[in-house]
């Protein structure tokens, strides 16, 4: 039995419901984020929960949900139920911000918090050395609706470009935006090498501000340019790798059936993933 959290009180996944009529159900309005622990020296460990969090904070104001967003409160709450539950492997934890209540497409509330912890054992296990499609759906542009945020809504987006992706015979795909720039996956950030330099799209060209991909920056001992990353680069890549905390580093083996040509900066980048998951997380707090 998993033990999960419904503000701020503890439940087995069996007892979180979210009622048919809440605007969540009905518009698809909220928000969420993942955060994933591992067992590390023999204890459970985070990554970088205050991010999370903090990116979670930065969907609330975006939505205009009325929540008082107590962050060392939530912080405790996914750290005590990631602890309850014992657990002894890498698990993800997916914190949301529901609408319940029968409000219509303004409502704002009210919201309820949910802490549901999955352990790896319990998931898909995905690929590695993805074959990836260039998407007919493109990124829906900031004008359109915010794409920095962890909004339910927008993986709407997400969840048709990869269908369409599988049913061509492809293990993802990656989003253009609007003016045919690089976006980045589903639920991942991308990075591409040529010539032994690394780029990763910028910002402003659409994507979340993830976690993983700014941490791999700030990490990396040479330059990574964020810029906009036009089509044909991707196709004329040595490598490319998508990112993210479930992700992790992914190798790409080809785009739209071009194979890339290899090469050896992914693996560089995912041995210094895992060294910053291994220093980096850090010990549950226990009150
Ligand atoms: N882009 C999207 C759309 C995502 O859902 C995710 C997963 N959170 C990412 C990128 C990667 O972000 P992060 O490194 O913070 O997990």
């Amino acid at each position: 039995m998993i033990l999960c959290n419904k503000n701020f009180n503890s439940l087995p996944l069996w007892d979180m419901h979210v009622p048919i009529t809440s605007p969540t159900l009905k518009y698809g309005i909220g928000l969420f984020e993942g955060v994933a622990s591992y067992f590390i020296n023999h204890e459970m460990q985070i990554l970088y929960l205050d991010r999370h969090l903090k990116r979670l904070q930065e969907g609330v104001k975006t939505l205009r949900l009325d929540y008082d967003f107590d962050i060392d409160r939530i912080a405790q709450a996914v750290q005590d139920t990631i602890f309850d539950n014992r657990f002894q492997e890498t698990v993800h934890t997916r914190i949301s911000l529901l609408l319940e209540g029968e409000g219509e497409i303004n409502a704002k509330g009210p919201v309820s918090l949910y802490i549901i912890p999955t352990p790896l054992s319990q998931r898909n296990k995905s690929k590695d050395n993805l074959s990836v499609q260039i998407s007919m759906y493109k990124r829906p542009a900031e004008t359109s609706m915010p794409m920095r945020i962890k909004s339910i809504a927008n993986y709407h987006n997400s969840r048709l470009g990869l269908i369409q992706a599988n049913y061509d015979g492809y293990d993802s795909c990656v989003f253009l935006n609007d003016n045919g720039k690089v976006t980045e996956g589903p639920g991942c950030c991308i990075f591409i090498v040529k010539d032994h330099k690394i780029s990763t799209p910028s910002l402003s060209s659409g994507i979340l501000p993830s976690i993983t991909r700014q941490t791999i920056i700030s990490n990396y001992p040479y330059n990574i340019s964020e810029r906009e990353i036009d089509y044909t680069e991707l196709l004329q890549a040595d490598e490319a790798f998508f990112v993210g905390t479930s992700t992790e580093v992914k190798r790409i083996h080809s785009i739209n059936g071009h194979v890339l040509n290899g090469g050896t900066l992914c693996e560089r980048i995912k041995s210094l993933y895992e060294k910053i998951i291994y220093y980096d997380s850090t010990r549950l707090n226990r009150n």
